[in-house]
């Protein structure tokens, strides 16, 4: 049987490094794309041993050509932690809007399967709780969370488009908030936030009075809920989140107890449009995919944690404030 190809952009990022290595151990041979804006290539250095890995360094808002098949796309390139996406708006909507219609015409052109990352940004500040597909959202568009909130929604837009018109087999996975081993140290998420502020015995910095909720994913959870998509026939958008919901101020307190930090905890204004609820309804994908989160909170934390420690380890120093990126 002919190896499998497929390609990923985003790939040097912290969702698409976890994919290169999944559909490496899948036998595929993996094509990883990025313009390392906000990924990073020491997410994928340990992957260049092998043959079947190759990286491609392009910006995917620009004409993507990659000679030989495709089998299958997933489309992971975009800024995805608020920061970024206030320090590179137009970017943002860029790879969104330019970039998901590029790789579109590329997986139609391939006949490969193409699969949307789009997000649980989609539903904005939900006013239905938990958040089933079917629901269209409460998005500001004209907000600072707006560039990233609209694009993914023209994003999902433009796949049903090219489904529909193009017959190109399409999936979309709604990702909620997901943490793990390489995520940028200070990339301004809460989770990076409060691992990095413990570690340092920083205080720990809770937006608004903490009282907003979040359901928190483990990558490992979501790269599985991912495979099984892209082999699912659903080209409906589904949920992949974990739907265990805490406040803020409770995944703060959870994220200090594993560090086993003093640190205190601050408070400072909630920034603009902040959702004060979500949590997935994941019923279509317990029906369709036979998914639903395995990794407990403490245990991802507990993984999170040795990976955090031998990044501040091999810096040497305490991890550093976030630069401004320029794309
Ligand atoms: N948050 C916080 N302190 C931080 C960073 C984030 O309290 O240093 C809050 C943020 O206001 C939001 C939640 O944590 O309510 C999750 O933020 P994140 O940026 O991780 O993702 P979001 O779900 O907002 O896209």
């Amino acid at each position: 049987m002919q190896t499998k190809r497929v390609l990923i952009t985003g790939g040097a990022g912290f969702l698409g490094s976890h994919l290169c290595e999944r559909f490496l151990a899948e036998g595929y041979e993996v094509i990883c794309m990025d313009n390392l804006i906000t990924g990073d290539l020491a997410n994928v250095e340990h992957l260049f041993r092998e043959a079947r890995f190759h990286f491609e360094h392009r910006d995917v808002t620009e004409y993507i050509h990659v000679p030989g098949r495709l089998d299958a796309m997933l489309h992971f390139a975009s800024p995805a932690s608020p920061i970024d996406y206030l320090e590179l708006p137009i970017q943002t909507l860029k790879v969104g809007s330019l970039g998901t219609h590029k790789a579109l015409g590329l997986a139609h052109a391939k006949n490969a399967r193409f699969l949307l990352a789009s997000t649980s940004e989609v539903y904005g500040d939900p006013l239905v709780h938990p958040q089933p597909e079917s629901y269209w959202g409460n998005v500001n568009p004209v907000g600072p969370r707006g560039v990233y909130d609209e694009a993914k929604r023209f994003a999902e837009a433009m796949t049903m488009a090219y489904h529909r018109f193009h017959k190109v087999e399409t999936r979309i996975v709604r990702i909620f908030n997901t943490y793990g081993p390489r995520m940028r140290l200070r990339d301004g998420r809460a989770l990076p936030a409060f691992m990095s502020q413990a570690l340092a015995g920083e205080p720990i910095t809770v937006f608004g009075d903490g009282s907003q909720t979040r359901s928190f994913t483990y990558v490992d959870d979501l790269v599985e809920g991912i495979w099984r998509l892209l082999n699912s026939n659903e080209s409906n958008p589904v949920n992949v989140g974990n739907p265990r919901e805490m406040t803020i101020l409770q995944f703060a307190e959870a994220v200090r107890k594993v560090t086993g930090s003093t640190s205190p905890i601050v408070h400072k204004p909630l920034p603009v449009d902040d959702p004060k609820i979500r949590q997935p309804d994941i019923t279509r994908a317990k029906a369709l995919l036979g998914w639903e989160p395995k990794v407990q909170l403490e245990q991802g934390l507990e993984r999170t944690l040795a990976y955090f420690r031998g990044k501040i380890a091999a810096k040497g120093d305490k991890p550093s404030a976030p630069s401004s990126r320029r794309g």
